[in-house]
């Protein structure tokens, strides 16, 4: 692999715990998914993606066992214990070691839970739609621990810099806070854009208030620094170039 091509969680989960984001370095894919593209769904030769998912798979461990997942832009979120065919939903838990859950993302927040005592994890994908319709929720949720007992790392999103939301999305996520104070700590993830009626809105932010509200300090959330429109030379970014390829956010329990 060269260097710089991976990107590992630094966040306050132990060190038995491996969370890390591919970039688009380092591959065989030719453009537009050049060149480290995981995504066998977006329109690439299938032996390329395969290709460059083995180069992962060999600076890995070799008995990792690996979850792949079909995402849907829903907030259901699924419990692995023996790895089996691609399943369909937008997070994966596991408790088990040695078993690694996978998140394809091109803009989309790539959200990684653990537990401070190493015994689960969680690997999220949430848009805002997810992000709407519960999946951080559904996550924290489905774990055993609490939320002062859980880090949280946010991996490469497009941030608010480039994220230009429809007043519609706003209200979406506005209409269902319950109190006033609430729906302005949230109001502050949406600036208004140069674009009339159009909002800049913070990804990174709304997954921090819900993961607070979840009882995460916030001293136990870290990432949430990149761009990945703003950043051709390391990430695919559907916003930027549509046609493209998908970053890979996964995370293990080592064994
Ligand atoms: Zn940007």
């Amino acid at each position: 692999m060269i260097e710089d091509q991976l990107i590992f969680a630094d966040w306050n989960a132990p060190s038995t715990v491996v969370a890390l984001s591919t970039t688009r370095k380092g591959g065989s894919s030719a453009a537009p998914y050049a060149s480290f593209n995981v995504g066998a769904h977006v329109g690439d030769e299938l032996a390329r993606v395969d290709a460059n998912r083995a180069i992962l798979q060999s600076e890995l461990p070799p008995d990792l066992r690996w979850q792949w997942l079909d995402q849907v832009h829903g907030a259901d979120v699924l419990e692995v214990v023996a790895p089996g065919s691609t399943l369909t939903a937008d997070g994966l838990l596991t408790r088990e070691k040695n078993l690694i859950c996978c998140v394809q993302t091109a803009d989309c927040l790539p959200v990684f839970v653990a537990a401070l005592d190493g015994t689960e994890v969680a690997m999220t994908h949430a848009g805002w739609k997810g992000l709407a319709s519960g999946v951080i929720e559904n996550t924290i949720w489905a774990m055993e621990n609490s939320g002062e007992d859980l880090a949280v790392w946010l991996g490469p999103a497009i941030a608010s810099c480039h994220f230009e939301v429809g007043a519609e999305v706003r209200e979406c996520f506005l209409a269902a806070e319950t109190s006033e104070s609430s729906q302005h700590e949230l109001e502050r993830c949406f600036s208004p854009a140069k674009s009339h009626g159009k909002f800049m809105a913070d990804l990174y932010g709304i997954a921090r208030i819900k993961l607070s509200r979840l009882g995460i300090s916030y001293s136990n959330i870290s990432g949430g620094t990149h761009c990945t429109y703003c950043d051709e030379d390391r990430f695919f970014s559907y916003r930027r170039d549509g046609v493209t390829g998908r970053m890979l956010n996964a995370i293990y329990i080592e064994g």
